[in-house]
This record gives C-alpha cells, structure tokens and sequence, in this order.
C-alpha cells in the first residue's frame, strides 16, 4: 500500500539513489619519456659510498624537494639525476642509514643536464 505521494509503509526504506558516477582517477604521466629513456645504460652521477657504479641498473631519479611536485607526483624530468639502484635507494630515503647532502645532488643534477643536453635531449636557447 502506497500513500498519496507513492511512498511505501512508514518503516521500509525505498531504493536507494542511484550513486553519482565515479570521477576519473587523475591522469598519471608518462612511464617513459625520452629523458627517463635515456638514464639507461649511463654512469650513476650521485657516486655516493653506497654507490654500486653498474651503469645498467641506471635511471632517471627524481628529486623530491622544494615543493616541486604533489604527494604521489614526480617533479618533472630535468629535475632528476642518473642514479644507479643503489644511489636511487639513498636519494629516495629507502636505504636506512645512507648520508648524502644537497651538494651531492647539486653535482649530480648538473653533470645530468650536461649530459642530457649533449644527448639533445635538453634544447637551451
Ligand atoms: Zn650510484
């Protein structure tokens, strides 16, 4: 039995709404991108102690600092460094006990830029 405004007996919930759509997960980027490409098979440039100087384990680490990218993003390329897993591990904080400083990077993240712009990776005006 339904009352005037079609409603069921008092006590039974009707249907539920119907939920809204779901947002699109936000878009990550790119897994490859030329300059993430070309980390491979280059000498690690952060050379810390812990460094394991395989050039095939090499690859483009980023640099998390500064604000310069969101929880859960990467900064964009050219600020990062080629790192062998070792050093990558060290500069990302999941190898306990290994000490680096700003001055580690500074070097690593120039001598990558100078690298990737001889590669033509990099295009300065
Ligand atoms: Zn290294």
């Amino acid at each position: 039995m339904t009352d005037l405004m079609g409603r069921g007996p008092l006590g039974l919930k009707g249907a539920k709404p119907p939920k809204p759509p779901r947002k699109p997960m936000k878009a990550s980027g790119p897994k490859t991108t030329k300059l993430r490409t070309a980390a491979k098979g280059q000498p690690c440039t952060l050379r810390l102690p812990c460094c394991n100087s395989n050039p095939e384990t090499t690859s483009l680490s980023h640099i998390r600092a500064f604000g310069w990218a969101g929880t859960a993003e990467k900064p964009m390329d050219f600020l990062a460094v080629f790192a062998c897993s070792d050093c990558h591990d060290a500069l990302d904080r999941r190898r306990n006990g290994e000490l680096w400083g700003w001055d580690d990077v500074t070097r690593a993240l120039g001598e990558t830029l100078i690298a990737q712009h001889r590669m033509g990776n990099l295009i300065v005006a």
